[in-house]
Protein backbone atom coordinates (compact mmCIF):
# COMPACT_ATOMS: atom_id res chain seq x y z
CA UNK A 1 0.00 0.00 0.00
CA UNK A 2 0.97 3.35 -1.44
CA UNK A 3 2.53 5.40 1.75
CA UNK A 4 0.36 8.02 2.89
CA UNK A 5 0.94 11.70 2.88
CA UNK A 6 0.84 14.00 5.61
CA UNK A 7 -2.76 15.20 5.52
CA UNK A 8 -4.18 11.55 4.68
CA UNK A 9 -5.95 9.12 7.03
CA UNK A 10 -6.71 5.50 6.66
CA UNK A 11 -10.26 4.57 6.93
CA UNK A 12 -9.75 1.74 9.12
CA UNK A 13 -7.77 3.81 11.44
CA UNK A 14 -11.48 5.92 12.10
CA UNK A 15 -13.04 7.36 14.18
CA UNK A 16 -10.03 8.99 15.56
CA UNK A 17 -9.71 12.54 16.74
CA UNK A 18 -6.35 14.47 14.77
CA UNK A 19 -4.55 17.73 14.54
CA UNK A 20 -2.85 18.82 11.89
CA UNK A 21 -0.20 21.44 10.79
CA UNK A 22 -0.07 23.31 7.59
CA UNK A 23 3.64 24.69 7.65
CA UNK A 24 4.08 27.84 5.25
CA UNK A 25 6.41 26.00 2.88
CA UNK A 26 3.00 24.25 2.25
CA UNK A 27 1.27 27.21 2.10
CA UNK A 28 3.29 28.64 -0.54
CA UNK A 29 3.07 25.73 -2.59
CA UNK A 30 -0.56 26.28 -2.64
CA UNK A 31 -1.38 29.39 -3.04
CA UNK A 32 2.10 30.66 -5.54
CA UNK A 33 0.58 31.88 -9.00
CA UNK A 34 -2.77 33.79 -7.01
CA UNK A 35 -2.22 37.08 -8.43
CA UNK A 36 -2.51 38.62 -5.02
CA UNK A 37 0.01 36.34 -4.06
CA UNK A 38 2.68 36.89 -6.66
CA UNK A 39 2.25 40.58 -6.28
CA UNK A 40 3.82 40.38 -2.89
CA UNK A 41 7.46 39.36 -4.64
CA UNK A 42 7.73 37.10 -2.08
CA UNK A 43 10.49 34.16 -2.31
CA UNK A 44 9.07 30.78 -3.82
CA UNK A 45 9.33 29.18 -0.25
CA UNK A 46 8.34 31.93 2.14
CA UNK A 47 8.73 31.71 5.73
CA UNK A 48 5.89 34.46 6.27
CA UNK A 49 3.28 32.89 4.03
CA UNK A 50 1.03 32.21 6.90
CA UNK A 51 0.34 28.83 8.59
CA UNK A 52 -2.84 26.76 9.79
CA UNK A 53 -3.70 24.22 12.25
CA UNK A 54 -6.98 22.08 11.79
CA UNK A 55 -8.05 20.36 14.38
CA UNK A 56 -10.75 17.20 13.25
CA UNK A 57 -13.29 14.56 14.40
CA UNK A 58 -13.01 11.85 11.62
CA UNK A 59 -15.26 9.04 11.07
CA UNK A 60 -16.95 7.39 8.97
CA UNK A 61 -20.31 4.77 7.73
CA UNK A 62 -20.39 2.38 5.03
CA UNK A 63 -19.92 4.59 2.35
CA UNK A 64 -18.73 7.86 3.44
CA UNK A 65 -16.57 9.42 5.47
CA UNK A 66 -16.80 12.84 7.64
CA UNK A 67 -14.70 15.87 9.28
CA UNK A 68 -16.15 17.60 11.95
CA UNK A 69 -13.88 20.42 13.75
CA UNK A 70 -11.86 23.86 12.77
CA UNK A 71 -9.38 25.53 10.75
CA UNK A 72 -7.56 28.25 11.90
CA UNK A 73 -4.26 29.82 11.01
CA UNK A 74 -3.34 32.93 8.35
CA UNK A 75 -2.18 33.91 4.89
CA UNK A 76 -0.19 36.79 3.87
CA UNK A 77 -1.21 38.33 0.15
CA UNK A 78 -1.29 41.85 -1.33
CA UNK A 79 -2.84 44.50 -0.63
CA UNK A 80 -4.79 45.64 -4.07
CA UNK A 81 -3.79 49.18 -3.59
CA UNK A 82 -0.69 49.47 -2.27
CA UNK A 83 0.98 46.03 -2.73
CA UNK A 84 1.84 45.65 1.33
CA UNK A 85 1.46 42.61 2.88
CA UNK A 86 -2.06 41.91 4.24
CA UNK A 87 -2.66 38.93 6.61
CA UNK A 88 -5.55 37.45 6.17
CA UNK A 89 -7.14 35.42 9.67
CA UNK A 90 -8.40 32.55 8.94
CA UNK A 91 -11.06 31.18 11.69
CA UNK A 92 -13.55 28.29 10.33
CA UNK A 93 -15.68 25.90 11.38
CA UNK A 94 -15.29 22.91 9.18
CA UNK A 95 -18.22 20.13 8.74
CA UNK A 96 -17.60 18.12 5.79
CA UNK A 97 -18.46 14.82 4.01
CA UNK A 98 -16.41 12.51 1.66
CA UNK A 99 -17.93 11.13 -0.81
CA UNK A 100 -17.63 8.42 -3.30
CA UNK A 101 -16.69 10.01 -6.81
CA UNK A 102 -19.48 8.46 -8.68
CA UNK A 103 -21.95 10.16 -5.80
CA UNK A 104 -19.92 13.14 -6.29
CA UNK A 105 -22.90 16.51 -7.60
CA UNK A 106 -22.42 17.85 -11.13
CA UNK A 107 -20.40 20.66 -11.04
CA UNK A 108 -24.31 22.09 -12.33
CA UNK A 109 -27.02 22.11 -10.27
CA UNK A 110 -28.32 18.47 -9.73
CA UNK A 111 -31.71 17.23 -7.82
CA UNK A 112 -31.34 15.52 -4.70
CA UNK A 113 -34.00 13.25 -2.91
CA UNK A 114 -36.06 15.53 -2.00
CA UNK A 115 -36.09 17.14 -5.33
CA UNK A 116 -34.44 20.56 -4.50
CA UNK A 117 -31.89 21.62 -6.44
CA UNK A 118 -28.65 21.61 -5.22
CA UNK A 119 -25.18 22.97 -6.50
CA UNK A 120 -21.69 21.34 -6.33
CA UNK A 121 -20.47 24.70 -4.51
CA UNK A 122 -23.83 24.80 -2.08
CA UNK A 123 -22.24 21.33 -0.12
CA UNK A 124 -18.68 20.59 1.46
CA UNK A 125 -18.12 17.70 -0.29
CA UNK A 126 -14.60 16.44 -0.82
CA UNK A 127 -14.06 12.81 -3.40
CA UNK A 128 -13.49 9.74 -1.44
CA UNK A 129 -11.82 6.30 -2.53
CA UNK A 130 -13.44 4.06 0.10
CA UNK A 131 -9.70 3.65 1.71
CA UNK A 132 -8.37 6.99 2.32
CA UNK A 133 -9.52 10.17 3.50
CA UNK A 134 -7.56 12.68 1.59
CA UNK A 135 -7.76 16.56 3.78
CA UNK A 136 -5.13 18.05 1.39
CA UNK A 137 -7.75 19.60 -1.06
CA UNK A 138 -9.75 21.07 2.04
CA UNK A 139 -7.14 22.50 3.85
CA UNK A 140 -5.93 23.57 0.57
CA UNK A 141 -9.16 25.82 -0.06
CA UNK A 142 -8.77 27.33 3.53
CA UNK A 143 -6.32 29.46 1.93
CA UNK A 144 -7.62 29.93 -1.49
CA UNK A 145 -11.02 31.04 0.14
CA UNK A 146 -9.20 33.18 2.36
CA UNK A 147 -8.21 35.48 -0.02
CA UNK A 148 -11.20 38.42 -0.72
CA UNK A 149 -11.47 39.98 -4.64
CA UNK A 150 -9.70 42.78 -3.75
CA UNK A 151 -7.45 42.41 -0.42
CA UNK A 152 -6.86 45.57 1.36
CA UNK A 153 -4.65 47.02 3.94
CA UNK A 154 -6.67 49.13 5.79
CA UNK A 155 -10.10 50.39 4.60
CA UNK A 156 -8.83 53.79 3.59
CA UNK A 157 -5.58 52.72 1.99
CA UNK A 158 -4.42 55.48 -0.64
CA UNK A 159 -2.52 53.41 -3.25
CA UNK A 160 0.24 54.00 -5.15
CA UNK A 161 1.42 57.14 -6.95
CA UNK A 162 -0.03 55.76 -11.05
CA UNK A 163 3.10 57.64 -12.21
CA UNK A 164 5.58 57.45 -9.52
CA UNK A 165 4.70 54.67 -7.55
CA UNK A 166 4.64 56.40 -4.32
CA UNK A 167 2.92 54.72 -1.61
CA UNK A 168 0.47 57.49 -0.86
CA UNK A 169 0.05 56.24 2.77
CA UNK A 170 3.19 56.92 3.53
CA UNK A 171 4.75 59.91 1.33
CA UNK A 172 3.45 62.54 -1.06
CA UNK A 173 4.23 63.64 -4.55
CA UNK A 174 3.35 66.29 -6.74
CA UNK A 175 2.00 64.05 -10.14
CA UNK A 176 -0.48 65.81 -11.37
CA UNK A 177 -3.25 63.25 -13.37
CA UNK A 178 -2.68 63.19 -17.15
CA UNK A 179 -4.53 64.02 -19.42
CA UNK A 180 -6.34 60.90 -21.03
CA UNK A 181 -4.85 60.73 -24.18
CA UNK A 182 -8.58 60.36 -26.40
CA UNK A 183 -8.90 63.34 -25.03
CA UNK A 184 -5.93 65.17 -26.10
CA UNK A 185 -6.16 63.98 -29.32
CA UNK A 186 -10.32 65.57 -28.91
CA UNK A 187 -8.84 68.75 -28.51
CA UNK A 188 -6.17 68.84 -31.38
CA UNK A 189 -8.86 67.95 -33.33
CA UNK A 190 -10.88 71.08 -32.49
CA UNK A 191 -8.00 73.81 -32.58
CA UNK A 192 -7.47 72.43 -36.53
CA UNK A 193 -11.29 73.06 -36.82
ZN1 LIG B 1 -2.79 49.17 1.10
ZN1 LIG C 1 3.52 60.59 -7.95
Amino acid sequence: MAKLGPYQVHVRDLPTHRAFEVSAERVSEWVRGLPMRDALGAPEVDPEAGQGTADLELYADDTHAFANGTFKGHLVVACSRCVEPVKLVIDEALRVTFMPKQEMPAEDATTDDDGAEVAADDLDVFPFDGETIDLEPLFREQFVLAIPYAPLCKEDCKGLCPQCGIDRNSGTCSCQAPIDPRLAALKGLKITQ
